[in-house]
């Protein structure tokens, strides 16, 4: 397979600085090896070398006005990666690592994370470098309206409908969302994760957090086991988390851990919802607060965490779900993980695990869900908002919930059979990257060059 070692090659040495996405594509392109043997149709039409090659990628200044009267600039992304599926999707990220290969990372997984939901979408992402945190309302709504200034030109319902992620909300959404309806006149559904009474759909909000939890019954359902009773590891502090606790609680299961950028919280009776809600939804304020509220919880300063990893891995647990951010699970934290006795991983976030903990996973063969098919609910709801928003209608939360549990149901039978097809049935990595794939390249062959 000279030309997947020569496309990597190539990707490598035209953009030495994208590590990231270097990193999701080799994964991806590995997998693919055993699929492009027996099917040459992918190497004569060039798949390869194109699907790695985003189809428009637009970059431009940001300037806004701060509480002081000073003018800021940030950089604006948007990668419209592929759209051989239907209208491009996926969220936008106001994060200070922000970055061109960030966004290229996150833009090439949401392609076959869209696919595997088997939903008409496209893949794109988006974002800034901007930091909501510790910003007024008046600067993220100012800075809001300064990138929907520029975006509005190249999104609408049926070309490119971005969401939320890392940083961005339903109050950054309302802003931008609200700017858009400015600038063209048109209210319509451009925008996923909106508010309930302005479009949004029931459901939304929970469902990347719900969906991963849902992964994870599937996974060890698959195995003669069930999620109720077990330990749960949970990292980040932000909507995908805070939803995951929420359907862990719901399912018997407990969730002692959570975290933020600056910390880590350890309860063992369990993390109290109310508790988390308050300081992240309501007071968006830091999790070193919730030891006043719950003295027996304990707090671990991000200071303090191990010098190769992350405290969170570092807690005996049964079950693990990075809901942070890309590469927050390294090879250390793998060792530990499985040292002690987490046999089962749904990643919430995007690229949750690093090359080689991915490696030590797949080697202890055990129920390792990797983000873009167990955290593919988000994006699903997302297109479930579409669907309502174009026929006029609000579904009921029971409607969008059970199309939900149905949709990440087939994502792992997907991921399942496909591994079983390829000779390993454990490896849904393997799965989740042929599976989407074959949908993709299957599409842009049908649509020519
Ligand atoms: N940002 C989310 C993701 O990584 C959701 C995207 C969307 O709803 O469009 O999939």
């Amino acid at each position: 397979m000279t030309y997947i070692h020569g496309t990597l090659e190539g990707l490598r040495k035209s953009s030495p600085a994208q590590c990231e996405f270097y990193q999701a594509a080799e994964e991806v392109l590995e997998c693919l090896r055993p699929l492009l043997e027996t099917v040459p149709r992918y190497h004569q039409h060039s798949i390869i070398e194109r699907i790695v090659e985003p189809e428009r990628q637009i970059m431009f200044r940001v300037s806004w006005v701060d509480d002081a009267g000073k003018v800021q600039v940030n950089k604006g992304y948007r990668i419209q990666f592929n759209s051989a599926l239907g209208p491009y999707k996926g969220g936008l990220r106001f994060h200070p690592s922000v970055n061109a290969s960030i966004i290229k990372f996150l833009g090439f997984e949401q392609i076959f994370k869209n696919a595997l939901t088997g939903l008409p979408i496209g893949g794109g992402k988006g974002g800034s470098n901007f930091d909501p945190k510790g910003k007024s309302d008046g600067e993220v709504m100012r800075f809001c309206q300064s990138f929907m200034n520029e975006l509005y030109r190249h999104i609408g319902p049926t070309v490119d409908v971005p969401a939320g992620d890392i940083g961005v909300g339903s109050r950054e959404i309302g802003y931008m969302y609200g700017q858009y309806k400015r600038l063209t006149g048109s209210y319509e559904g451009v925008f996923t994760g909106k508010g309930l009474n302005w479009g949004g759909s029931l459901g939304r909000k929970e469902a990347t957090g719900y969906g991963a939890v849902y992964f994870a019954q599937n996974m060890l359902e698959a195995r003669g086991d069930s999620i109720s009773g077990k330990t749960c590891l949970v990292s980040g502090a932000g909507n995908v988390a805070i939803y995951t606790i929420e359907k862990l609680y719901q399912l018997g299961a407990r969730p002692v851990t959570c975290s933020d950028s600056r910390g880590a919280i350890h309860h063992p009776e369990g993390i109290d919802l109310d508790t988390l809600k308050l300081l992240k939804e309501v007071k968006r304020t830091s999790l070193r607060e919730y030891v006043e509220y719950h003295p027996e919880a304990t707090y671990i300063d991000a200071q303090d965490y191990p010098s190769d990893g992350h405290a969170v891995w570092r807690i005996k647990g049964e079950v693990a779900f990075p809901s942070a951010t890309q590469n927050e699970v390294t090879e250390a934290d793998a060792v530990a993980l499985l040292s002690n006795g987490v046999h089962c991983i749904s990643e919430g976030s995007n690229m949750s695990s690093t090359a080689t903990a991915v490696d030590r996973f797949l080697e202890a063969r055990i129920a390792y869900g990797p983000g873009k098919a167990a955290n593919a609910g988000g994006v699903a709801t997302s297109q479930l908002e579409m669907a309502q928003n174009s026929s006029m209608q609000q579904w009921t939360m029971e409607k969008v919930d059970t199309k939900l549990q149905a949709i990440m149901a087939n994502i792992h039978h997907q991921c399942a059979s496909t591994a079983a097809e390829f000779g390993d049935p454990s490896n849904l990595v393997l799965g989740a990257n042929i599976a989407g794939f074959r949908k993709v390249a299957d599409a842009m062959i049908d649509q020519g060059v």
